[in-house]
């Protein structure tokens, strides 16, 4: 199984370039297993969301 900080590594790649369908499944396995990076997962989603609103609003 892949290490948290593999995945967590996968999770921030993903938000440059869509991840490939192996580490897809990997991360996705990981994720089902480990809450820690489930937690990690949410808060990079919150972080952007709110980056986007904020990017939005000022242009
Ligand atoms: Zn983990």
């Amino acid at each position: 199984m892949m290490k948290c900080k593999d995945a967590t590594h996968l999770m921030s790649e993903a938000l440059d370039r869509p991840l490939g369908r192996a580490e897809r499944m990997r991360l996705g396995l990981h994720l089902l297993f480990c809450g820690g990076c489930r937690a990690f997962r949410q808060q990079m989603d919150f972080l952007r969301l709110a980056t986007r609103r904020f990017l939005e609003r000022n242009d």
